[in-house]
């Protein structure tokens, strides 16, 4: 049995390894612990690059895709984010480590009310979690400097695209398949959109609507 820090070890090895290099970001997920957003059941699990089930019948996502992604969306300090897909909170509390404000939306109430929690108890102040739908984004506090989708959709939303500043930058899973998708990162210029394709991921739909509550 290897001990926990040794554990941690290998993860923030096995995130270099995938090609991260960027220290900010390195920094945010040594010190956001991946063991606080997972249920007891995985408590072994926490550190391995895997994706593992949080409840309502989503997953936390793999760690080294958290790393790729964060470090797509090049946060400035002074950034305003929009996560869509709040799930275990996980990425949101990375994001907040990088970011002056996180707006985070999931559509299951259960979901958001247990992040929310944990933001709490990890004495994370600067994020804000709603219940809704996020595929029509946060019009409230549009617009954003970067936003982050961690749903797959089958195109890019265009009311999201609407709601980034110019300059800003989004990235998303984008695919018409269940199983497979293209990580896209968009830039929004003056000139137009820029679009990247970064590499295939596997995410859960992103589903119009609030969800249903689990018991
Ligand atoms: N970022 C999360 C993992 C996301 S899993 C983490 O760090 O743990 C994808 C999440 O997207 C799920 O929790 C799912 O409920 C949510 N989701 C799917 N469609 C959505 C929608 N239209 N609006 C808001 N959230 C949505």
């Amino acid at each position: 049995m290897i001990s926990s820090a040794e554990q941690k070890m290998q993860f923030l090895f096995s995130l270099r390894s995938c090609g991260v290099t960027n220290k900010r970001v390195l920094t945010a997920m040594e010190n956001i612990d991946r063991r606080n957003y997972i249920s007891d059941t995985f408590a072994d699990n926490a550190y391995e690059d895997t994706p593992l089930p949080i409840g309502c019948g989503q997953t936390i996502s793999q760690p080294s895709i958290v790393a790729i992604m964060t470090e797509a969306l090049d946060v400035q300090a002074r950034d305003k984010v929009l996560e869509i897909g709040t799930g275990s909170g996980y990425q949101a509390a990375i994001l907040s480590q990088l970011a002056r404000r996180v707006y985070t939306v999931d559509r299951h109430s259960q979901l958001t009310m247990a992040a929310r929690k944990v933001f709490e108890n990890q004495d994370i102040p600067n994020i804000t979690a709603f219940t809704a739908d996020g595929s029509k984004g946060l019009p409230d506090q549009e617009p954003f400097d970067r936003i982050i989708v961690t749903a797959a959709s089958e195109d890019t939303p265009s009311t999201l695209l609407a709601q980034l500043r110019p300059g800003g930058i989004m990235v998303l899973p984008v695919g018409q398949s269940d199983t497979m998708q293209t990580l896209v990162k968009i830039k929004k210029t003056d000139q137009g959109l820029e679009h990247q394709e970064l590499r295939t991921v596997r995410f859960v739909p992103l589903i119009e609507g609030l969800g249903k509550t689990y018991g």
